[in-house]
């Protein structure tokens, strides 16, 4: 642990540098080597003057680990409990802890990134599409969905679409808006549709796959105007 701790004496005393290294000597699970009754017994004195001797002839300091600026000294075992400190932040100066600390905000943040799924590709939604009329999802669909689907087959672009599923009344209530809101996302939601939207959600185009179409006109005729 000779990074993390140095023990400083101030005295060339033989025995007594012994006794404070054995003092101070901390293994690799972070605990005191020697107990200070272990001390006490080899040197013949009292456990009382272990902690004497150590305490007026040495002292342990800490250091940060990426710089090694000093952090703490400690002149008696009772203030410094080396097991207590296994974390890292712990051993790191002010500076370094705040770099660490951001070091930790910017891999969560990349980590959220990766976690973010990237839109779907043009070719991804019609892909799906497809998938959708395969599986003849528009033949599950209640009366409601399958009129604004059928608005939306029959129509040429997103203002036509726009004006006909809110019957070109601009003063339509939030409830009834809302309704055509969930159809409109439910259709989405199950592929029979694609919203193309811009980076601010504005939508750009309406998309339906033409086989879509050409079943719906077949199979429900009466409910197309054109
Ligand atoms: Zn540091």
């Amino acid at each position: 642990m000779d990074n993390l701790f140095t023990i400083v004496l101030n005295t060339d005393d033989i025995s007594l540098i012994a006794i404070c290294e054995r003092y101070w000597d901390i293994n690799k699970k972070m605990k005191y080597t020697y107990h200070v009754r272990d001390i006490a017994i080899r040197f013949d004195i009292s456990l009382l003057k272990v902690t004497e001797i150590a305490s007026s002839n040495s002292a342990l300091i800490t250091k940060c680990v990426k710089c090694s600026q000093e952090l703490n000294v400690y002149r008696m075992r009772k203030d410094f409990h080396p097991d207590e400190l296994l974390s890292l932040e712990f051993f790191l100066c002010k500076v370094c802890l705040e770099d660490y600390k951001n070091q930790q905000i910017t891999k969560l943040k990349v980590e959220k990134e990766v976690i973010k799924k990237p839109p779907l590709t043009k070719e991804q939604k019609y892909k799906r599409m497809n998938l959708a009329l395969e599986r003849n999802f528009w033949n599950e669909l209640d009366e409601p969905h399958l009129e604004t689907l059928i608005i939306i087959a029959e129509s040429n672009n997103k203002t036509e679409i726009l004006s006909k599923v809110f019957y070109d009344n601009k003063d339509i209530n939030s409830d009834f808006r809302y309704k055509i809101w969930t159809r409109i996302n439910y259709l989405e939601k199950v592929d029979l549709i694609w919203v193309e939207r811009d980076e601010n959600q504005k939508i750009k185009e309406f998309h339906v796959l033409d086989d879509l179409c050409k079943v719906l006109r077949t199979k429900y005729s009466h409910l197309f105007l054109s």
